[in-house]
C-alpha cells in the first residue's frame, strides 16, 4: 500500500504544470496502466510519465502497441477513443501471446477431451448451461477432429466454474462489467479450464452478456487459440453480441482452430459434395 501511494506521488510531481486541460484524469491513468500491464505486457507496465524502470515496459510505447492492436490512431496519448475501448467488458485473457512458436502452440493430444461444469450460474436453469455449453463447443468439434464429453465427477480437461471476485487461481474477478470471464490454453492442472465471472447477467438473449457467446470465446483459449484483433473474430477480446441463432465459428477462427487440430473428417466431406 505504501509502495503504490508513493508511486502516485512522484506521478503528481512529474505532472504538475504540464498538463493541458481535457488530458486524462489520474484515475484515467492509473486505469490505463493497469489495464496495459494486464494485456499487453508479460512483465508489467511503468506508471505514465514516470522515467522507465529497466523490468518494467514503458506505459508510453505499450500504449501504442495496444492502439496498434484495436485500429485506433496511434498516438502513445490517452485521448477518448482509446479510453472508450479500454471500458468495454472484454474477456481476461492477454492480448499478447506469451508462448513463441518455437515452444509449439498447446494443444490437446487426444480426440475426446472432457468438460465438468463444476458450479452453475444462478441465473440460468441448469439444462440451459448444459445445453448452452454443449453448444458453444460444438462449434469447434465441427469443424476440428476433436469430440468433448461432459463428465460430472472427478478431474476434467476444461473445469468450468462460475464464481465473483477471487476464485482462487489469483486472477480476480472485478464484479459488473469490465471482465466477464477468462481461460487458460490446453495443459495439465489449471489448463483448458474456462471461469465466468458471476457478477454478470448471464442469458442466451441480447440482455446482459450471452452465456453461449463468451462461452465459445472462452473454449477457443481452452483449446489453445490467442486472442485475434480481426473485429469480426470470436477470438476479438472484447464482448459484441450478434445473433446465437444457427451460429457458425467465424473464418478466422476456423482457419487458426485447423491450423493446431486440422479438419474434421466430416468437414472435409461437406466441402467434397
Ligand atoms: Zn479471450
Ligand atoms: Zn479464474
Amino acid at each position: 500500500m505504501d509502495g503504490a501511494l508513493a508511486v502516485m506521488m512522484v506521478v503528481i510531481v512529474a505532472h504538475s504544470g504540464a498538463v493541458p486541460t481535457g488530458s486524462p484524469s489520474q484515475e484515467d491513468l492509473s486505469k490505463a496502466q493497469a489495464y496495459l500491464s494486464q494485456f499487453f505486457s508479460d512483465v508489467g507496465v511503468s506508471a505514465p510519465n514516470t522515467v522507465r524502470r529497466s523490468a518494467l515496459d514503458s506505459f508510453d510505447d505499450t500504449l501504442r502497441k495496444m492502439q496498434e492492436y484495436f485500429g485506433l490512431e496511434v498516438t502513445g496519448q490517452l485521448d477518448s477513443n482509446t479510453m472508450e475501448v479500454m471500458a468495454r467488458p472484454r474477456c481476461g485473457f492477454t492480448d499478447v501471446t506469451r508462448y513463441s512458436h518455437f515452444d509449439g502452440e498447446p494443444k490437446w493430444e487426444k480426440p475426446v477431451v472432457t468438460y465438468r461444469i463444476t458450479n452453475y450460474t444462478p441465473d440460468l436453469s441448469q439444462r440451459e448451461v448444459d445445453a448452452t455449453i454443449a453448444k458453444a463447443l460444438k462449434i469447434y468439434s465441427d469443424v476440428i477432429p476433436l469430440d468433448f464429453n461432459q463428465i460430472y465427477r472427478g478431474t476434467a480437461d476444461i473445469m468450468i466454474l462460475f464464481k465473483a471476485q477471487d476464485h482462487g487461481d489469483f486472477a480476480p474477478f472485478d464484479g459488473k462489467g469490465g471482465i466477464l470471464a477468462h481461460a487458460f490454453s490446453p495443459g495439465e492442472g489449471r489448463g483448458g479450464d474456462a471461469h465466468f465471472d458471476e457478477d454478470e447477467e448471464w442469458t442466451l438473449s441480447s440482455e446482459g452478456f450471452n452465456l453461449f457467446l463468451v462461452a465459445a470465446h472462452e473454449f477457443g483459449h481452452a483449446l489453445g487459440l490467442a486472442h485475434s484483433n480481426v473485429e469480426t473474430a470470436l477470438m476479438y477480446p472484447s464482448y459484441t453480441y450478434v445473433d446465437t441463432d444457427g451460429y457458425v465459428l467465424p473464418d478466422d477462427d476456423r482457419r487458426g482452430v485447423q491450423a493446431v487440430y486440422g479438419e474434421s473428417s466430416t468437414e472435409f466431406l461437406h466441402e467434397a459434395l
